[in-house]
């Protein structure tokens, strides 16, 4: 297949803002990058980046972490989940969510997806009963959201807490509400491909004050936890401030230094994504070929990623659709391969999991690929991209019916 190919750089995000380089410049001169750090009447970045992203989020607290997979980690110590506890989480998520789990000495148990790529309710159920789990950790993989009402009500009937790992799904919206508000907790990372960038970082939010208490002292803040943006009332650190292990996941003022003038620029940045996602989209959805996971009309997402499938076709099929995009510039992860490679694993390679079988989603990820939308890519580049898409899937259809 000859035609157009594409250049651009599929890792390649915008530059950090002139007015956050600047802010991080100040940081660096004041020699204060310790987030405890400060002078009489300073207030440091740290807290202010938990205010600020308490206040956009809508929850009562936030606290600032070393990354997405710490705070992921503390909210599950923050509950009080113990080793030999069992946890449920989606059987499509990233490496960090189940190895939260295992760090925290409890196992994970995996739940199926659906074809529209969020976790299987009935599955849930089942595995809830099943496995006594007091607690879901919802990964809202490549920014997919279930319908939240439904996932709330099995969660209520089955006495689950839920803790939303929302990496892909800051900004996002279930029925007017963000995501990260429906859990008792939610988590989210500032990791260089999410949708703030400070190379690593992550938030917790939460509108109890007793876990919130238990998270901060948690991250690693000694006794000085009223130097945080958001701090609970001192007495919700009676019991916390002595039974808690400090785990040293505390996010330093340059890394909160730069992502607050990000954060004034959020809803800007997901009207961009979404922009460049309803372009990709709507030429994907003219080929037989490929299927788009179906998105409730109450889902808002932000589309820093794409997911189709090509449904029906083998191993050998999808690993040549990833060479010939390759080919013209187009980078694919294969969710089926065998092996795990660059940053794409899946649940057959955490081998330190206990035995599970989950033969739907294995079925749904043999035909899944997915692609980034960084925002330095234009609405004209995306429109080339989905062409090239549509014209290999086309000419793998007929390949294969020859
Ligand atoms: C990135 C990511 C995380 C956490 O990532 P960190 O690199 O630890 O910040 C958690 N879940 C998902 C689905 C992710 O993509």
């Amino acid at each position: 297949m000859n035609g157009k190919t594409f250049s651009g750089n599929f890792t390649q995000q915008e530059p950090i803002p002139e007015d956050a380089i600047a802010a991080a410049t100040e940081v660096l001169r004041s020699g204060r990058l310790h987030r405890y750090n400060m002078v009489a009447g300073e207030e440091p970045h740290a807290a202010l980046l938990e205010r600020e992203y308490a206040a956009w989020q809508g929850a009562r607290h936030c606290l600032a972490t070393t990354s997405g997979g710490a705070a992921l980690q503390i909210a599950l110590r923050a509950l009080g989940v113990r080793p030999g506890d069992r946890v449920l989480t989606n059987a499509f998520t990233l490496a960090p969510v189940p190895g939260a789990i295992h760090a925290v000495g409890a196992e994970p148990v995996l739940v199926d997806i659906t074809p529209d790529l969020v976790i299987d309710l009935d599955d849930l159920a089942r595995k809830a009963t099943a496995s006594g789990a007091r607690v879901l950790m919802l990964s809202l993989m490549r920014g997919h959201l279930p319908d939240m009402d439904r996932v709330m009500d099995v969660a209520t009937s089955h006495g689950l807490t839920v803790v939303e790992d929302c990496a892909h799904t800051m900004g996002a919206r279930w029925d007017g509400r963000l995501s990260g508000s429906f859990g008792t907790i939610g988590c989210f990372s500032t990791q260089t491909y999410k949708h703030l960038n400070s190379g690593e970082g992550g938030l917790l939010v939460t509108d109890d004050p007793r876990i919130m208490a238990r998270a901060i002292i948690l991250s690693g803040s000694y006794m000085l936890y009223d130097r945080h943006g958001t701090p609970p009332e001192p007495e919700a650190f009676a019991d916390a401030r002595y039974e808690m292990p400090n785990l040293s996941a505390r996010m330093d003022n340059l890394r909160a230094a730069i992502l607050r003038p990000q954060l004034a620029r959020l809803n800007d940045n997901i009207a961009r994504w979404n922009e460049r996602h309803a372009a990709l989209e709507a030429i994907l959805r003219t080929c037989p070929a490929i299927a788009l996971p179906d998105r409730p009309d109450k889902a808002l997402r932000v589309g820093s990623s794409i997911q189709f499938r090509l449904p029906g076709i083998d191993a050998d099929a999808a690993r040549s659709f990833v060479d010939a995009t390759a080919a013209r510039g187009v980078e694919l992860k294969w969710f089926g391969a065998a092996e795990p490679a660059g940053y794409t694993s899946t649940w057959r390679s955490w081998r330190y999991l206990s035995p599970q079988s989950l033969t739907r989603t294995d079925k749904i990820l043999s035909t899944l690929f997915d692609m980034r939308i960084p925002l330095t890519f234009s609405v004209a580049d995306c429109q080339t991209i989905g062409e090239i898409l549509v014209e290999e899937a086309t000419a793998l259809a007929a390949g294969a019916r020859a």
